[in-house]
């Protein structure tokens, strides 16, 4: 192919601009110009980063959907490099969220190390595609050997037994995904086809279909149970496998926002009787999304090997609890998990998005494999034959090459310091007037809510259903409100969500919710937090809220 001519200019499309665009690093010139871009990238966005510790720029997103409207994709080049990364950094960075910074503490989503960035340019500059070993090569390897170390953090199996495995071409130890919830999914998929394997006149599930699995097995519905806590990734994993999002049983939990375990332990028990009905999986919580609270996964376990039910353990969050050596004693039982969920973009401080899912069994990722002619050849290494998703980057390098900068030693320090300054934090919204802490921190996130003290004394008394309800709807409105002019403010951001307080309650209330990971975020930042919100609070009762004048 040749390439037409054209007269040289730096925004035009030709071959020339092309060949640019492609850049080749070959003169001395050229390479300059990268590695300015580069220095702006690292130093530009993240100086502008820690010198805007607010969160976001107080610009209503009405108004920034007016200057996204353009429709048309140009013809002709409209920006260099140069001026977009220019443009990120001064136009899209002050309006994006600061999630760095330590004000932000209401999502999962958080500071990471510096060295992540680079380590993100390495994998993208690899360009390495895991699904076969045509395109990844050594990271292959490299990668099954991140996934024997994380099996071993969570199963502790001999040492032998990783040597059989670490890189035996026949088994699997897990898997990585793009985050919890395609690993969640690939989790209960495994269940899913454990629990209807082929018969006499059935080839499984996988091949044959829901209908003929439910008709060979002789069933009318499959459930799973996991708390009401549960993520809605499983949900979603419902109505992609077949199951039915509304056979994701959601459990009550009990005054520890744990699963109800007597009401657990009667639902496995009817369900049993019931023989049209199999329960496909339970799933315990190790760091509930809403609460933190982790699961009693010790007695889970113990009833789902009784009536021999796949266990899963949702530890998207707080898997890396694990390396902690004072709190990893929280998520005892996790090693009776036949499947276990991790997320690196959470707690292992990775960039968006890399999550992981563990088996027990070596052998149970057999039940999702999958061939094709051109990739994915049987008796191949390639790592495609058994996941979800096809194409992936190679996330195992970040994390292997951030385990070797930390340490254990390194993520647990991060990890307690989550948990600790949250306990802290408990104590100071216990010690103000205007603030009730809702759940108590088990890990690194609580919920809380303002009850303003006029209002305080009528919550713990015997007051009648229509002022009750009266009395929920006006915290519901204040706490609402509370989190949204904090958040539109943008100098910090708690998040909010809706929980029944105590268990029986009818009413989910709205609370605040904290989350706690950034090793920058100390006890003065989060009174400072507190107090933004007592401020709120004050102008909130002059202005808008329901005049709760039958409560004075
Ligand atoms: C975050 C989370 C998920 C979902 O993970 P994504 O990475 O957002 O897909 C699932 N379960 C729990 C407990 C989580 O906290």
């Amino acid at each position: 192919m040749t390439a037409p001519e054209k007269i040289p200019s730096d925004l035009v499309a030709d071959w020339s601009t092309l060949h640019r665009v492609f850049i080749r690093p070959e003169d001395e010139k050229s390479r300059q110009t990268l590695v300015k871009y580069m220095e702006q990238i690292l130093f530009g966005l993240h100086d502008f980063l820690n010198t805007h510790v607010g969160v976001t720029e107080a610009i209503p997103l009405a108004t920034l959907a007016e200057s996204y409207t353009d429709t048309l994709i140009h013809p002709d080049p409209e920006k260099k490099l140069a001026d977009v990364i220019k443009d990120i950094i001064n136009q899209i960075a002050p309006r994006a969220v600061n999630v760095a910074s330590p004000y932000f503490i209401g999502h999962m989503t958080s500071a990471i190390p510096f060295f992540m960035v680079h380590l993100k340019a390495i994998a993208a500059a690899l360009n390495q595609n895991l699904i076969k070993l045509e395109t990844s090569k050594v990271l292959s390897v490299l990668e099954k050997q991140v996934l024997a170390k994380m099996h071993r953090m969570i199963y502790n199996k001999p040492p032998e037994f990783y040597d059989s495995h670490v890189q035996n071409v026949d088994t699997s130890l897990g898997l990585f995904t793009n985050g919890g919830t395609t690993a969640n999914i690939t989790a209960l998929w495994v269940a899913r086809n454990l629990c209807l394997p082929p018969t006499a006149h059935f080839s499984g599930v996988e091949k044959d279909g829901m209908a003929a699995a439910m008709k060979a097995h002789d069933l009318e519905r499959l459930v799973v149970l996991v708390s009401e806590r549960g993520h809605f990734s499983l949900k979603k994993a419902g109505g992609i496998l077949g199951i039915g999002n509304r056979n994701i049983i959601a459990v009550d939990v009990d005054e520890n926002h744990q699963v109800d375990m007597t009401e657990l332990v009667r639902l496995v028990e009817k369900f049993s009787r019931d023989k049209k009905t199999k329960i496909a999986a339970m799933v315990g919580i190790a760091g509930t999304t809403e609460t933190g609270s982790i699961d009693p996964l010790p007695r889970m376990a113990a009833l789902c090997k009784k009536h021999r039910i796949h266990f899963h353990v949702d530890a998207a969050w707080g898997g890396p609890v694990l390396l902690s050596e004072k709190y990893s004693n929280l998520l005892a039982g996790i090693q009776e998990a036949d499947s276990v969920t991790i997320d690196c973009h959470k707690q292992f401080y990775m960039p968006m998005s890399a999550g992981m899912v563990y088996f027990k069994d070596p052998k149970a990722l057999d039940q999702i494999a999958y061939h094709a002619g051109y990739v994915n050849r049987k008796g191949s290494v390639d790592l495609g034959i058994k996941t979800l998703e096809g194409s992936r980057e190679a996330s195992s390098l970040i994390l292997d090459s951030a385990l070797k900068i930390m340490g254990s030693r390194g993520y647990g320090l991060m990890i307690d310091h989550g948990i600790e300054t949250t306990r802290l934090f408990a104590k100071k919204i216990k010690a103000r007037a205007h603030f009730h802490l809702v759940t108590d921190p088990v890990l690194n996130i609580l919920t809380y809510r303002a009850v303003p003290a006029h209002l305080q004394q009528h919550l713990n008394t015997d007051i009648s259903s229509s002022r009750r309800q009266h009395l929920d709807a006006c915290l519901d409105k204040i706490n609402t409100n509370l989190q949204r002019v904090q958040r539109e403010a943008g100098k910090s951001f708690v998040s909010r969500t809706c929980l029944k307080i105590r268990p029986g309650d009818s009413h989910k209330a709205v609370v605040l919710r904290s989350v706690i990971m950034n090793p920058y975020t100390t006890g003065k930042i989060l009174d400072q937090i507190l107090d933004e919100q007592e401020a709120i609070l004050d102008n909130l009762d002059i202005l808008d809220h329901p005049a709760p004048n039958i409560w004075r």
